[in-house]
């Protein structure tokens, strides 16, 4: 095994993080107390090429690989988990479904887009009574001529206020799973409406909204994939998601060890600097190993995604492992920083409160648990 990166994978790495130092780092306190990033943010992420990374040349991406993705998401989590939500959504829960299951029409119409982030995306799979069982999900899209009507709403979207492009769940079959199609819809289509949810715990600084389609028209050439392929294109657009939300959380962790270590080394109690107590080592002893193994799982996970494998199971304990690993990084980081720990001059409170919620999103730990256990054991204890 080789874990050594690629010149290339290192440069897009350097250049990732020099940009978020300089462009995200310094706003991220304030983006997360004005409950929303500069959305001029985000032409300038499209420039660095955070918005194209796995997009192919041809449709106006970098044409990279897996783990420059992973790369890219760790840079992201370590910078602003809010401002990777952005880029991850947009890119990799729709870019990355467009690209796999698409005409090429339909990505030429929209990948160009949102290789640059001149179109925002919006992913539309979760109701209110559907969060962790989507197969079951309610809103309709009925055939009308040749175009559906749709009706329903969504809950909890992410950049729902700002996208220009929302890939939406709806049923146009029978109950359960296989009567679940996917629409390209265009945020402009009359109908479609969309409300900004406040008072976010954590991932502030990004748009999270609720949908409402009311009598909305879609011509028929808007499906992605066949009728009925609906909860298959979720699912396979959500494993990979879940390897990019386990990178952003090992780019939390990092944060938190890098934070730590420059606080511990500075700050004196008892006339010693921090770190030199052995329970302060703790902590940081251990934010290292979840940051080594995190990695680890991700860029496994990764691996696999590239050379074709299947990777299901690898995203899942990818995604369970980093997201509890980052919010038990972000506690202790705030344990080792004390009471300037509570207060956001400093980000690991920042830190705490975003990844509290990467153990609930795309899939919850619970729901990761049973995937997992099911592999190991053939047997499903959804439902
Ligand atoms: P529920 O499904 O009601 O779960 C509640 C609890 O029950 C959880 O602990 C869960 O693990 C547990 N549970 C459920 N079923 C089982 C079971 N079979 N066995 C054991 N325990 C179980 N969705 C989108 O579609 N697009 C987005 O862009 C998006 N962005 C989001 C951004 C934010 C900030 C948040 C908070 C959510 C976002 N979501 C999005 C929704 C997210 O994916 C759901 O919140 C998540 O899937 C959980 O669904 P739920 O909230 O309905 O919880």
């Amino acid at each position: 095994m080789d874990f050594a990166l690629t010149p290339e994978q290192h440069s897009f790495q350097q250049l990732a993080r020099d940009f978020l130092d300089k462009e995200v780092i310094p706003h991220r306190a304030a983006w997360d107390r004005a409950e929303s990033v500069d959305t001029a943010i985000i032409p300038k992420l499209g420039e660095i090429g955070f918005f194209g990374m796995t997009i192919p040349e041809q449709y106006g991406g970098l044409g990279g690989d897996y783990i420059t993705y992973c790369l890219g998401m760790e840079e992201l989590g370590r910078a602003d988990s809010a401002v990777r939500g952005i880029v991850s959504v947009s890119m990799g829960l729709v870019g990355k479904v467009v690209l796999s299951h698409g005409t090429e029409e339909q990505k030429h119409q929209w990948l160009p887009g949102i290789a640059t982030g001149a179109v925002l995306a919006c992913f539309g799979l979760t109701e209110p009574d559907n969060g962790s069982d989507p197969g079951h999900l309610k809103t309709r899209a009925v055939r009308d001529g040749s175009d559906y009507i749709v009706n329903g709403s969504k809950i909890f979207i992410t950049n729902g206020t700002w996208a220009d492009l929302c890939l939406v769940f709806a049923r146009t079959g029978g109950p359960g799973p296989k009567g679940i199609s996917a629409f390209l819809v265009p945020t402009d289509t009359p109908g479609f409406e969309s409300r900004e949810i406040h008072g976010k715990l954590g991932l502030r600084g990004q748009a999270t909204a609720e949908l409402y389609f009311t009598d909305m028209r879609i011509p028929a050439h808007c499906m992605l994939g066949a009728e009925g392929q609906g909860f298959s294109i979720a699912m396979h657009s959500l494993d990979k998601g879940r390897v990019s939300v386990g990178a952003g959380c090992v780019g939390i962790i990092q944060g938190c060890l890098e934070s730590s270590i420059d606080y511990a080394t500075h700050r004196k109690q008892f006339d010693r600097p921090l770190a030199s107590f052995q329970l302060i080592q703790e902590l940081i002893a251990d934010m290292s190993v979840d940051a080594d193994a995190g990695r680890m799982l991700v860029w496994r996970a990764a691996d696999l995604i590239e050379r074709g494998k299947p990777f299901g199971t690898a995203a899942s304990k990818a995604k369970y492992f980093c997201s509890e690993a980052a919010v038990r990084a972000a506690n202790n980081a705030i344990q080792l920083f004390g009471g300037a720990g509570y207060v956001d001059e400093y980000p690991v409170s920042k830190y705490m409160r975003d990844a509290r919620v990467m153990t609930l999103y795309e899939g919850t730990s619970q729901i990761q648990k049973l995937l997992i256990g099911r592999s190991e054991t053939g047997i499903n204890a959804f439902a």
